[in-house]
């Protein structure tokens, strides 16, 4: 896909442009107090340049702005079809700026360089597609009503949407959001997280590029107790839409009861099982599958298979299998193309990691690989891809997200079983069952409370199909046309004849 070495892209690193002001109306501006904060790539500890540290005032002015362009009609009442045609240019924008987005993406938050370009750029680009393509072929409905009267049920966007999005995929989080709400009309301000603001600040200038009129598409970075609070209690924001933890999505709840009642979408934690039956139809490659779904992304994956349960009579055949596929997942340096796992987002993220990784040996789950930090030596954050056997369910290590490449082993003795240890968690994101007996596979399938189900692979997912999670893990959906629902109203219009 890329012939560009990994000193092609140091030497495209030094000349890179950064840009960290605030985009607001279609310029880029200081912070309205001048405030700024250090970017540093957890890559290898450079400075990658000052961002703007926006607070109430930005926001202030951002959703004033947005407010006023939403009412403007410029953008809210365009014809769909013309709308559509924005939104290609915009991914196609991306598409042509991909090595920058990417290179970007990469320095800022550690992800391999060839997962930015192979991944984050098109998946990002084809949700904006995706969603522009649909604007012109949906419909709305019409009731049914008595001969003398006429029911219109029609949807109207919502206004002022501001959206509060991770680090872990901040391209791809942003434009699942800014498909649809642009899609549908809406004004939005986006609120990367402090630690990516880079890339959300550039899609800014290329959607202006690709013809959204200034102030349909607002970026305030800053901190998530500042800017990000400040948007959440707005009054004029109608609805927020996040992702993120699930100790900051139940925050934004009480924000928006407290404010303006705001509609709130979430879209937060995880702690996903992936379980694996003695009649699995080929075990290597769910072992394969086992190591893939805990380390791509260094496992800061909302639905990481972070939970590998085993049934009892295969386990010893099998965790072998599942160490041997964890070292084609080695940790290497982020911009190097063979790199399968980069560097995780920052040195307190990794503290955090390997914190879990003390609490895992506390709790006397067996270390079968991986535990260290490691390449220490360029600067950066990085940790070995990580297995404990011999847990149970209420460990931390099994309780709680780690986001991080650490896998967690537990071994069950009935179908029973596994669904009780699967359900037993505060999360509800995903599942993956291994199985060859078509009746089991259906029967877990609904048993297991979760909004993404696999059966026998793991993590498929794509533009067309829903994406969101059961219980602590949000509401809602991203992705396909059932997204269109966080960002539209629906009114009921009587018409007597
Ligand atoms: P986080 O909740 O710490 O931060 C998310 C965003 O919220 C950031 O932009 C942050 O600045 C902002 N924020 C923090 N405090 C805030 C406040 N008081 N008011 C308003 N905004 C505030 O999460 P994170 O560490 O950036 O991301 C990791 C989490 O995201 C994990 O829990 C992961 O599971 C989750 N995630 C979920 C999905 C999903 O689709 N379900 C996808 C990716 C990540
Ligand atoms: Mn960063």
């Amino acid at each position: 896909m890329t012939s560009l070495t990994r000193a092609d892209w140091e030497q495209r690193a030094k000349n890179l442009k950064i840009e960290g002001r605030a985009f607001v109306h279609g310029e880029y501006r200081a912070a309205v107090s001048g405030a700024t904060f250090e970017c540093i790539s957890p890559v290898d500890g450079r400075l990658l340049g000052l961002v703007a540290s926006c607070d109430l005032a930005d926001a202030e002015l951002a959703v004033a702005d947005a407010r006023a362009t939403f009412e403007s009609g410029v953008w809210s009442r365009m014809a769909p079809a013309q709308r559509k045609g924005v939104m290609i240019r915009f991914a196609d924008l991306m598409d042509q700026h991909a090595e920058e987005l990417a290179l970007l993406e990469t320095l800022d938050m550690g992800k391999p360089i060839s997962d930015s370009l192979g991944v984050d750029v098109p998946g990002a680009s084809r949700a904006i597609r995706w969603s522009g393509e649909a604007v012109d072929k949906i419909y709305d409905e019409v009731a049914a009503t008595p001969h003398d009267e006429l029911g219109l049920v029609t949807r109207e966007p919502v206004g002022v949407v501001a959206a509060i999005v991770p680090w872990n995929f901040p391209m791809i989080m942003t434009c699942w959001k800014l498909g649809p709400a642009l899609a549908t009309g809406n004004s939005v301000i986006v609120k990367p997280s402090e630690k990516s603001p880079l890339s959300a600040l550039r899609l800014a200038q290329l959607a202006l590029e690709a013809g959204i009129p200034a102030g349909v598409l607002n970026v305030l970075p800053g901190f998530g107790h500042t800017v990000g609070k400040a948007l959440a209690l707005h009054m004029d924001v109608d609805t927020l839409v996040f992702t993120g933890s699930t100790k900051i999505a139940k925050q934004l709840m009480i924000y928006a009861g407290e404010s303006n009642m705001k509609r709130v979408w979430l879209e937060a934690g995880g702690k996903s099982a992936n379980i694996v039956f003695a009649d699995a139809p080929d075990l290597k490659v769910a072992a394969e599958a086992a190591a893939a779904a805990i380390c791509f992304n260094q496992g800061e994956m909302c639905t990481a298979g972070s939970r590998l349960l085993v049934e009892r009579s295969i386990k010893d055949q099998f965790m072998p299998m599942v160490v041997e596929a964890m070292q084609g997942w080695k940790a290497g340096h982020s911009l190097d193309p063979d790199t399968k796992v980069g560097a995780l987002v920052d040195a307190g993220h990794l503290s955090a990691v390997l914190g879990y990784i003390d609490a895992g040996h506390a709790d006397q789950a067996t270390l079968l690989c991986g535990g260290k930090r490691t390449l220490e030596e360029t600067g950066g954050q990085y940790v070995e891809p990580t297995i404990f056997d011999n847990a149970h369910n209420a460990m931390r290590i099994a309780q709680e997200e780690i986001f991080g490449p650490v896998l967690t082993v537990i071994a069950f003795d009935s179908t029973e079983e596994a669904i009780q240890i699967a359900n037993d968690s505060i999360y509800g994101l995903a599942a993956a069952i291994w199985t060859s007996n078509l009746s089991k596979a259906h029967l877990a399938a609904k048993a297991l409370r979760v909004g993404s189900m696999w059966v026998n692979q793991y993590d498929g997912g794509d533009m067309t199909a829903p994406f969101g999670g059961y219980k602590q893990s949000g509401n809602g959906r991203d992705k396909s046309l059932h997204a269109f629902d966080k960002y539209t109203e629906i009114k009921a219009t009587w018409i007597k004849l």
